[in-house]
């Protein structure tokens, strides 16, 4: 099956807002077995849409379209996908009373040019949009049909014919708006069952993905890619993928005998990576973290300094972070450091800011003052200044204390500053992860 996404908007070509509908809805189709082909974005412009458009009802069985559907003059593509289906716009009584309904809810006046997004090309399923006022389209198009004639006229009907790219009879054509939080929930609450009912894979598809931390791409690859091959000869779709102190395994197959497949993948996965694993699938290291414990209904505190609090903002990202998290203290200077968490004046002078000794003495301070039963620490030098023979930019000291004892880790993170920080907080809740799986 072939499948291309389209995403409009001028604003993307400007390089003012980052494409992310197309990283989202390529991994979200991926998963369930719809590999996009092909993918374009295009300024919201009549002709470049129109013609792209075009294009992809030429080649392909589904095309996805994001943006365009608002009440605003650049938004066009519902009129120009209806025109060059030669489908009529009308209005839908429903999706008219559903935007009257929403502004009536945020007591504001509902601006006249909205009831423009009520307007259905003929034939067309609603995708309804629970987050904003435009809905999603879904048209069915069929392969007789005959599209409008490019440049006014200029060419017979008959050369504008589709060529049936597939055995498929019919193609899908869905819009999606713009704003990714009302495109999210309106794909994964209407276009996936859509899918599966107009357009279902014959023999299912099923995907596994492993997540790792704490080791390299190519150490993974060492590791498991030849006790694999085998596998992959037979059909298993391996997929490594590097995040910022992450690497994911992704193990994919078509067709029923697709699952036995993975489930020796991954066992193969599990025994020569076993710790590395820190969780499956879309379950960040931070839900791992915040998951395991509540389970043993353990508390946490943070000290951090390098990560500037960047490891709380994971943790409270995750719901349910209350029954967990007590506090985090982000002790950027000395002072703070011993006003907060009681580092001694002594122990700074003595071992310096980012040393074994003050991550130890955050990491037990942060747990006295809290009460948690468990803080993790984290002080080191980010650069690109601040660096010294001995303890170069990228030097980093973590710390976990517990009722038990207190560890530290000591790491080297040479990267950008952002980059540091990532991949700093990443070691800082495997640490954790670690001592409590
Ligand atoms: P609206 O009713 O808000 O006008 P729309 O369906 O007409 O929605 P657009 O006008 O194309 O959509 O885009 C609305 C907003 O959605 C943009 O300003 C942008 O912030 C966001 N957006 C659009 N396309 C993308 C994209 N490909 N990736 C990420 N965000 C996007
Ligand atoms: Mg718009």
């Amino acid at each position: 099956m072939n499948v291309e996404l389209i995403n409009t908007g001028s604003e993307l070509m400007l390089g003012r807002v980052l494409n992310t509908h197309q990283q989202w809805l390529c991994r979200r189709l991926a998963d369930l077995g719809y590999i996009v082909t092909r993918q374009v974005a295009v300024a919201d412009t009549g002709r470049d849409i129109e013609t792209v458009v075009r294009e992809a009802l030429s080649r392909a069985d589904l095309i996805i379209t994001t943006g365009g559907l608002g009440p605003t003059s650049d938004d066009i593509t519902r009129d120009l996908i209806a025109g060059l289906l030669g489908k009529k716009l009308h209005e839908d009584a429903t999706i008219v009373r559903h935007i009257e309904e929403y502004f009536l809810a945020r007591k504001r006046p509902m601006p006249f040019r909205t009831r423009v997004q009520a307007q259905v090309p003929e034939g067309a399923i609603v995708l309804p949009n629970p987050h904003g006022t435009a809905p999603g389209l879904a048209i069915e198009v069929t392969n007789e049909l005959e599209l409008k004639p490019q440049d006014g006229g200029m060419h017979s009907l008959k050369s504008s014919r589709f060529h049936p790219s597939s055995s498929l009879s019919k193609k899908l054509l869905i819009m999606l708006p713009g704003p990714p939080r009302e495109l999210r929930p309106m794909f994964d609450s209407s276009v996936v069952p859509l899918l599966q009912r107009v357009m279902p894979l014959s023999g299912g598809y099923n995907c596994r993905t492993l997540r790792t931390s704490g080791i390299g791409e190519s150490a993974v690859e060492e590791k498991v890619g030849a006790l694999l091959k085998p596998l992959v000869d037979q059909g298993l779709d391996l997929g490594y993928c590097a995040r910022i102190g992450q690497v994911d395994i992704r193990l994919a197959a078509h067709e029923k005998r697709g699952l036995l497949l993975i489930h020796e993948g991954e066992a193969i996965v599990r025994t020569q990576l076993a710790d590395y694993i820190y969780g499956e699938d879309d379950e960040p290291l931070e839900s791992v973290i915040v998951r395991l414990l509540r389970e043993r209904r353990k508390t946490l505190a943070l000290a951090e300094s390098c990560t500037g609090g960047g490891i709380a903002h994971l943790i409270t990202n995750v719901p349910g972070a209350s029954a967990v998290l007590l506090a985090s203290l982000v002790t950027y200077a000395n002072s703070a450091k011993q006003k907060f968490v009681g580092v001694r004046a002594e122990t700074l002078a003595t071992h310096g800011a980012v040393s074994e000794a003050v991550a130890c003495e955050m990491a037990e301070g942060a747990r006295r003052e809290t009460g948690a039963d468990y803080a993790l620490s984290v002080t080191g030098i980010a650069g690109p200044g601040g660096g010294s023979d001995a303890k170069p930019v990228g030097t980093v000291f973590i710390a976990l204390a517990s009722a038990s004892e207190t560890v530290v880790l000591k790491q080297f993170n040479a990267f950008d500053r952002e980059t540091f920080k990532n991949v700093t907080g990443t070691q800082v809740m495997e640490l954790l992860r670690r001592k409590i799986r």
